[in-house]
């Protein structure tokens, strides 16, 4: 089932104890498609796709089946999936703040490096390339970038291990607007190199802008989806999420 999709999940569902933060869902991310799933606060959003990447804290637990690339993920821990091509940037964003920039983007590669593969240098490049800033500042320690910096250092390493989907868990939360704006460039940049995208975010607007498909998450259900830039001119849509932000 689902063998098409790079990414389907099959009546994903996530309780913490008796509490149903996700209830059954199915969701589906063709190859180099961006994503979206938008809702508010306490959706579920996080929940989903920490339930997707393997990444859900001790008191979850899941039920329903994750397929990546056809391969049911069940069973398979979050560094494997990492080495099976998906990378998640989680909310917090997790860098070693005594650590060099350039040092905590090469433990994003570190599976792959693991795994036999030493050229490093080609993919180090390509973030680069993306993130000049990064470059300049590759000798700054981590814990002194601005918030901004920080974020496109958590996306630079998710890609160091050279992802076919990376999904981010609201990039934009906590950042200014014009470097959300940035972000979103980075976002729309990043499709063209062929990777795909799950993009959980509350920023709706800026999220229908940049992706293909669209699910609204509402108290742990799919309320609505379809079409990101028909769901944009959704007068559900528009009325709840794009109002008057
Ligand atoms: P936000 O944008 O605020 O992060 P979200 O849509 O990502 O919201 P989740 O963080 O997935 O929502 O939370 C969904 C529900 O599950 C919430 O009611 C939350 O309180 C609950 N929840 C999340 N993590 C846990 C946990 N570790 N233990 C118990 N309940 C949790």
């Amino acid at each position: 089932a689902n063998s098409q999709a790079l990414l389907a999940t099959d009546q994903l569902q996530v309780l913490y104890g008796k509490v149903e933060a996700l209830q059954a869902t199915n969701i589906r991310v063709e190859r180099g498609q961006i994503v979206t799933v938008i809702g508010p606060n306490g959706a579920g959003k996080s929940t989903m796709l920490n339930g997707i990447a393997g990444a859900l804290p001790a008191s979850g637990s899941q039920r329903g089946q994750v397929f990546f690339n056809g391969q049911d993920l069940r069973g398979i821990s979050i560094e494997k999936r990492v080495a099976m091509g998906m990378s998640l940037v989680p909310e917090k964003r997790e860098l070693f703040a005594s650590m060099k920039v350039e040092d905590n983007l090469l433990l994003g590669s570190y599976r792959r490096y693991q795994a036999g593969e030493k050229n490093y240098a080609d993919q180090l490049s390509v973030v680069f390339d993306l993130f000049p800033r990064l470059k300049e500042r590759r000798h700054q320690q981590a814990g002194t970038l601005s918030g901004g910096e920080r974020q496109m250092l958590a996306l630079g390493r998710a890609l160091m291990a050279k992802p076919q989907l990376l999904m981010l868990d609201e990039p934009s939360l906590g950042l200014a607007p014009l470097i959300v704006k940035e972000i979103f460039h980075i976002i729309q940049r990043l499709r063209q190199t062929g990777v795909a995208i799950l993009l959980v975010e509350q920023n709706a607007r800026a999220a229908l802008q940049v992706a293909d498909y669209a699910y609204v998450l509402e108290t742990g259900a799919i309320a609505l989806e379809g079409n990101a830039a028909e769901l944009a001119h959704d007068q559900r849509v528009i009325d709840t999420y794009l109002g008057l932000t």
